[in-house]
């Protein structure tokens, strides 16, 4: 199994709520190391260039105002298999969906605002974390 590398963000939602020191423990508890980490809030500029891969999908629009209504948590973590296991312990993006247990059944309030972000791919989470973090920052 190859250490490596994922991007997560915790959502306005779940920071507004005051969820993060409880979903940095989940994290921290499942294994992965924080290697870079952020508190910052998206313009919704930003909001949209992060998910430009989105742009076709009717919920765009929402997703862009939602990301950029209140702060986040930017994070680098790493550890084996770090993409797919970290999919795994935030759960289905529908949190009525999710799996017992996961970060999204615990903390978010709908599939919209569902409380972490999780890179799909090892590309996109090299891609996401260098949206955020320089390398300087990076360790
Ligand atoms: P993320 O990329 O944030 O980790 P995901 O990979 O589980 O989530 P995607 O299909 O990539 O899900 O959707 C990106 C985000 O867009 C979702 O996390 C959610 O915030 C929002 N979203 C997805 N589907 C819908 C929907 N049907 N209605 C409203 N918002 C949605
Ligand atoms: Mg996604």
């Amino acid at each position: 199994m190859a250490t490596n590398r994922t991007f997560t963000m915790i959502k306005p939602d779940a920071v507004e709520s005051g969820y993060i020191g409880g979903i940095l423990k989940m994290i921290n508890d499942a294994g992965f190391r924080i290697v870079a980490m952020k508190y910052t809030k998206l313009s919704a500029e930003i909001a949209g260039k992060f998910y430009e891969v989105h742009k076709d999908r009717p919920f765009y629009g929402e997703l862009v105002q939602y990301m950029s209504s209140g702060p986040i948590v930017a994070v680098i973590l790493e550890k084996e298999n770090a993409m797919s296991d970290f999919r795994i312990l935030i759960g289905a993006t529908d949190p009525t969906k999710a799996d017992e247990g996961t970060i999204r059944k615990i903390y978010a309030k709908s599939i919209a605002a569902n409380a972490v972000h999780g890179s799909d791919s090892d590309e996109n989470a090299e891609i996401e974390g260098a949206f955020f973090f320089s390398q300087l920052e990076r360790f």
